[in-house]
């Protein structure tokens, strides 16, 4: 038997026990936001890590390598809101230079990308993803508690003067919240070649956060855009589906308007269409918890074995976790069913 079997070292894919092929890393860099959206942060707010168990870019680095390893081609920068840890290009430089790497995104509120979008693109940032849950100022800081809008937007610009290979717009869709502005976030996104996303919200934290009555379903989302543009219908985009590459399904309004382009949307549907028999991700939390699923508290520590077995002890753990990865999650519509972490804990 050789040495790497004596320790169960298996340099092979990762694929999980419902033979899942896992290629996509997601990883928290800070679990502190500059916002507070109100679906995310319970009103008691949540539980952050000491500093002193947030990994340090170095850590980060050594993991991904290792995730990168075993077959890992993609790694998204999220948190918390990523671009509220300090030097962020720094990170990005030291995860360019790994081995097999070939996409590296951010997820963000954009709030920094004012003074963030070309230092990041400059550091190796390939895509980025900026939330916007409003057009409409007022409440858009209501719904994330302190957000600025026109600084949000000048961050949209930033990012799109600094040549991102794709710049996507996430909304959370809340019924009574911002459900009468889908069109307008589509039309504003199209007009500057940017793809809105619509995101189902999801019971994350208990529940503690989530309304169970403003739940809006993804097939609704798709009926109140076609119904913007009478004459339409909302179809699924598959000529522009990128299979596996992330959860959300791809529609565009048909039929295409004159001389116009395509106008797509994408819905991430995890409540009402399920996309777990595709996943193919796991999650990094700021301090080194390995998280197989969104959905559950189920986490594994990476940073005790990188410190006290190096990366065979990574590799080791990381299987670990894989081998407990859920078939799927288990929220339900009434708001139960789901983790007691909320998002910025797992790394959303
Ligand atoms: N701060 C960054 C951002 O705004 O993209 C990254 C982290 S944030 C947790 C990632 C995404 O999760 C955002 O688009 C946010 O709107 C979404 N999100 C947070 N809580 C959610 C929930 N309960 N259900 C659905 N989406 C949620």
């Amino acid at each position: 038997m050789s040495a790497e079997a004596a320790v169960g070292f298996e340099p092979g894919p990762l694929i999980d026990p419902q033979a899942r092929v896992i290629d996509y890393l997601r990883v928290s860099v800070t679990d502190r936001c500059n916002y507070g959206c109100v679906y995310c942060i319970p009103n008691d707010g949540v539980a952050q890590a000491d500093r002193a168990d947030v990994l340090s870019f170095e850590e980060i680095a050594a993991l991904v390598r290792v995730f990168a390893s075993l077959g890992v081609r993609r790694v998204r920068l999220t948190g918390g809101e990523p671009t509220v840890r300090r030097d962020l290009p720094a990170l990005v430089r030291l995860l360019r230079a790994i081995p097999g790497l070939d996409d590296i995104a951010l997820s963000t509120n954009g709030h920094l990308l004012p003074q963030l979008a070309a230092p990041l693109r400059a550091a190796g940032v390939d895509r980025v993803n900026i939330s916007v849950d409003s057009l409409d100022a007022e409440r858009f800081r209501r719904i994330t508690r302190r957000g600025d809008l026109h600084r949000v937007l000048a961050g949209v610009e930033a990012a799109r003067a600094a040549g991102f290979s794709s710049i996507k717009l996430n909304t959370v869709a809340i019924r009574g919240a911002n459900d009468d502005e889908l069109d307008r976030i589509c039309a504003w996104a199209w007009e500057r070649g940017v793809v809105p996303r619509f995101i189902e919200e999801m019971p994350m934290a208990d529940g503690r956060a989530y309304v169970p009555g403003a739940h809006l379903p993804a097939a609704e989302i798709r009926g109140r855009i076609a119904a913007a543009w009478p004459g339409t219908q909302a179809v699924a985009d598959v000529a522009h589906a990128l299979p596996g590459a992330g959860p959300a399904r791809y529609f565009r309004l048909a039929p295409d308007g004159h001389g116009a382009r395509p106008r797509r949307f994408g819905i991430i549907s995890p409540m009402t269409e399920h996309f777990c028999t595709t996943c193919n991700r796991l999650r990094l939390s700021t301090a080194g918890a390995l998280h197989a699923c969104l959905g559950h508290d189920d986490a594994v520590d990476l940073r005790g074995p990188l410190h006290a077995g190096g990366d065979e002890a990574v590799v080791r753990a990381i299987r670990a976790a894989l081998g407990g990865k859920r078939p799927g999650h288990t929220f339900q519509l009434i708001g139960l069913g789901g983790p007691r972490k909320a998002m910025v804990q797992i790394g959303g």
